[in-house]
């Protein structure tokens, strides 16, 4: 569906309307300061995917933003469902956004009102799902690197912090690669443009520490169901080092749920995976299986 053929109705500050009215002036500090933060959710069969989560985690990003809060999480799920709802969205993407207004161009935007809406999309991501179950090519960019812990707010979902990802992001894709993956300032893997990182290891599961950047919902609901099939997983510091003692390695999140890479790029090196190991597999049945309850 192209953007001309599906008119939404949006929530805008409280109340449905159609997407046109969802323009936005030109001095809106979010646009000039990145002071806005956002969800992605699923809808999978007319219901939206770990619902609470998301909202919860909007939340905590507004107010690591000193964005005020003008609606409570339960009106905030309502309108999750009016949006779905409205749009009769089966599968579907949902995108909560939170910013602060025009009312001054200076930083502290103290005097700024706080805006809140939420846009669906019919499934965009499905199509790409076939491509994605091949595995996806990745390349380690050394020039771009997510900043240390203490130097962002990492477990807000803002889109200030996308800035790094997407310049990193657009490097790959020119030079022919599906993502990015981030090293931090020691060389360890951190995160994908937009996703977390899994690898596998003689049948366990390694990931990264969450201590720099976002720890997704999607990355938490693949520890639990690991944990649930008795896989035995750690959290630990993945130097870019050690990339081929793994033999497969997958990202997760709410647009790619869990997808499997097949070569990740670093330097003159080329580590492939596996992207068919039963433990893999496994994982990607239960998460399936958990969208569907
Ligand atoms: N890291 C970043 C930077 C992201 O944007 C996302 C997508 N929200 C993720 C990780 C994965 O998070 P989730 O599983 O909550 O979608």
């Amino acid at each position: 569906m192209t953007k001309q053929q599906y008119s939404p109705v949006i929530w805008l500050n409280g109340d449905y309307v159609k997407i046109k009215k969802g323009n936005i002036p030109i001095m809106t500090h979010a646009l000039h300061y990145g002071s806005s933060v956002y969800e992605g959710i699923r809808v999978y069969n007319h219901k939206p995917f770990k619902l609470a989560e998301h909202i919860q985690r909007l939340l905590h990003s507004a107010e690591q933003l000193h964005l005020k809060a003008l609606y409570k999480h339960d009106v905030l799920e309502e309108a999750v469902l009016g949006v779905v709802a409205r749009n009769d969205l089966d599968y579907a993407y949902i995108r909560p956004i939170a910013w602060r207004g025009d009312e001054t161009p200076r930083i502290d935007g103290r005097i700024c009102t706080s805006h809140w809406g939420i846009i669906g999309w019919p499934s965009f991501i499905e199509q790409q799902r076939e491509k994605r179950k091949q595995g996806l090519s990745l390349d380690i960019n050394p020039t771009w690197r997510k900043a240390p812990a203490g130097c962002t707010p990492h477990t807000a979902k803002a889109s200030g912090l996308y800035t790094v990802a997407t310049i990193a992001r657009l490097d790959a894709e020119d030079r022919g690669f599906d993502d990015t993956v981030l090293l931090d300032t020691h060389d360890n893997v951190t995160e994908a443009s937009t996703a977390n990182i899994f690898f596998i290891k003689n049948n366990e599961l390694y990931t990264p520490i969450a201590d720099c950047f976002l720890n997704g919902i999607t990355r938490q609901t693949v520890l639990v169901l690991a944990a649930k099939l008795g896989i035995i997983c750690h959290e630990c510091k993945i130097p870019v080092s050690t990339l081929g003692d793994y033999q497969t390695a997958f990202i997760t999140g709410t647009a790619v749920e869990v997808t499997p890479i097949r070569e990740l790029s670093h330097g003159d090196r080329l580590y492939s995976y596996d992207a068919h190991n039963h433990l893999l597999h496994k994982l990607c049945e239960s998460y399936e299986q958990a969208t569907k309850q």
